[in-house]
């Protein structure tokens, strides 16, 4: 079986003190087991050092995003190395934020993927669709586009976990229906299936993200093709620990 994933992604969130108490949070809740979910949390780079020496050992940290290759003459950006060295063991790429307001394209986020995977990083990859691509049809290209620009550049998927974030969905309040995630989880395994392999569809986890929250996830959780979320503006506050615990 997939194991359930949950990751907060805090985005550009957080002062010193905000980081403390969202690391008390999580370190008082009471949650499932690590063999039944699997919880990695996404402070800004700056943070990465502190959460990760306090945080339960249980839970795990991961960058927001890193640099498409290796470092060097590259201002402002931290490298897939700078990550391993320090001992985070994971990073989220591809989110749509830095597609649309960093100009990330498929092809970027594919080659980002790659070479996070190839210095040992595990990879949470996001794709998702627009609301204008949504109503004009196209949701099913698009994630399926999106997914194509990462297999084609990578073998192994062990270290992969898919992110699936309708645009429309976050920070909107307005969720996903279960009806509405599961569709695209089924398809987007399908084509993992149909692409990639059998076997690499079966264990793939697929997330959702967009808008979860306490009150929405236990039905979003029991979705076939649904393995866990990204959680952004509720991975700050106490009701996170409640989604964690969507997991049983
Ligand atoms: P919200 O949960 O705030 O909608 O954000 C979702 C997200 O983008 C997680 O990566």
């Amino acid at each position: 079986g997939r194991k359930f994933f949950v990751g907060g992604n805090w985005k550009c969130n957080g002062t010193t003190d905000q980081v403390d108490k969202i690391v008390k949070i999580l370190n008082e809740g009471q949650v499932p087991s690590p063999d039944v979910v699997e919880v990695v949390v996404s402070p800004p780079y700056v943070f990465l050092p502190v959460v990760k020496s306090q945080l339960r050992p249980e839970f795990q940290v991961a960058a927001q995003n890193c640099w498409v290759k290796k470092g060097g003459a590259f201002t402002g950006e931290i490298s897939a190395e700078m990550l391993v060295n320090l001992g985070v063991p994971s990073v989220i790429l591809g989110h749509s934020e830095r597609r649309s307001l960093l100009g990330e394209s498929s092809e970027f986020v594919g080659d980002k993927v790659a070479y996070a995977l190839a210095q040992g990083l595990k990879v949470i990859a996001c794709v998702g669709e627009t609301l204008e691509q949504r109503e004009s049809g196209s949701t099913m290209d698009v994630v399926s586009a999106q997914t194509k620009a990462i297999a084609e550049r990578i073998k192994d998927w062990t270290n992969v976990v898919i992110a699936y974030e309708p645009v429309w969905a976050i920070g909107t309040g307005k969720v996903a229906t279960p009806a509405q995630a599961q569709e695209v989880h089924a398809v987007l395994r399908d084509w993992l299936k149909t692409n990639v392999s059998p076997e690499v569809a079966e264990s793939t986890r697929i997330i959702y993200g967009g808008s979860v929250t306490a009150a929405n996830c236990k039905e979003l959780a029991g979705q076939p093709d649904l393995d866990g979320f990204l959680v952004g503006g509720a991975s700050l506050k106490l009701e996170f620990i409640d989604i964690i615990n969507s997991a049983t």
